[in-house]
């Protein structure tokens, strides 16, 4: 004080915002107040109201739906379900920015039953029964919701339960641990199948792989752009895994013919990407995500017609 405010509560509150920033920032870090911290609160406060509003209303939400391909054959296997959000104003807001909002907020509960219900009703009218992947996060797991709300998705939507695929980090099964795990069991005794996700990012181990069997371990993108030969070893070595333990592998981001012959070549089951297709609405979706983004194309060419004034 006096530069960080003068009020007792409002330093104390500034104080606490530099300690949930150097928290953030990794294990021993030390860090000083400074005025975006506020704003990065304030802006997370906005946003989590927001999607509160967007829950409840059912407005704006959307799920998309990116292919899994055949390695071999091209054929589509699955389809990952990626929850989208259209903001009024700001436009389509990226998961990346509102899923860890959501986190922190206990908001997941909410948004992960609405993408398993979207998902699971969606999958259940695929003429070819391809199945469905979906998300979910460290807050969905070993609180008890996870399986009724599995089961209540599968149960409403007819979908039978070996179509639907749940994909999981292994970050968040570190965070989760136990009754995490105890969760993912329950599911797969039902017969829902359990994908590991980003594999080989964040706080990776083999061990995951013999704490619970995996159906599908899901590479990493880093891993397919990256051409280097240790790259390209560590998708062998995966690949090869993958067939001893008799778990599907799929090599994410793969963007372009090079890579998926690289791919091939290693010997990865499956592939996704932008390849075989970006993630798209349903078919009752697409009139309206259409028009959404000619509102959005429209509000741009209007403000570049706009003289800048002074
Ligand atoms: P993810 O599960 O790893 O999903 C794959 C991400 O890679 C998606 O981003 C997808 O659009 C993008 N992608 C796919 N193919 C390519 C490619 O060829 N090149 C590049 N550059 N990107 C590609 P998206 O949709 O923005 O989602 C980001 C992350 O947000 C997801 O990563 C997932 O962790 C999370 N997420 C999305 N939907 C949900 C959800 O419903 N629930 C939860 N818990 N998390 C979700
Ligand atoms: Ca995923
Ligand atoms: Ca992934």
């Amino acid at each position: 004080a006096p530069p960080h405010g003068e009020e007792t509560g409002v330093l104390l509150s500034r104080a606490d915002m530099a300690l949930y920033a150097a928290k953030a920032a990794g294990k021993g870090q030390a860090l000083v107040f400074a005025p975006e911290m506020e704003a990065r609160v304030q802006e997370r406060v906005r946003l989590e109201a927001e999607l509160r509003l967007a829950l409840d209303a059912k407005h704006g939400l959307f799920v998309f739906y990116q292919p899994i391909v055949d390695a071999e054959t091209g054929d589509v296997t699955a389809r990952e379900a990626l929850v989208r959000w259209h903001h009024a104003q700001s436009g389509w807001i990226s998961p990346a920015e509102f899923i860890p909002v959501s986190e922190q907020s206990g908001l997941i509960e909410q948004l992960g039953a609405f993408v398993l219900m979207t998902a699971c009703r969606e999958a259940a009218g695929w003429p070819h029964g391809e199945r469905i992947a979906v998300n979910i996060s460290a807050g969905q797991l070993g609180n008890g919701t996870l399986v009724p709300t599995v089961l209540a998705a599968l149960i409403s939507s007819g979908l039978s339960p070996d179509r639907l695929e749940i994909e999981v980090t292994e970050t968040a099964l570190v965070s989760a641990q136990g009754a995490a795990i105890d969760d993912l069991r329950r599911l797969r005794d039902i017969g829902v199948r359990i994908a590991l996700d980003d594999f080989g990012t964040g706080y990776s181990s083999l061990s995951h792989l013999q704490i619970f069997p995996f159906d599908k371990i899901k590479i990493d993108a880093s891993f397919v752009k990256n051409a280097r030969p240790e790259s390209v070893a560590v998708i062998r070595a995966l690949a090869d895994l993958g067939k001893r333990l008799g778990v599907t592998t799929v090599a994410e981001g793969v963007e372009t013919q090079v890579q998926l012959d690289r791919i091939r070549a290693e010997g990865c089951q499956e592939v996704q990407g932008y390849l075989f297709g970006t993630p798209a609405p349903c078919e009752a979706d697409r009139a309206i995500v259409t028009t959404l983004n000619q509102e959005k194309e429209q509000m741009e060419s209007f403000s570049m017609q706009i003289p800048k004034l002074g």
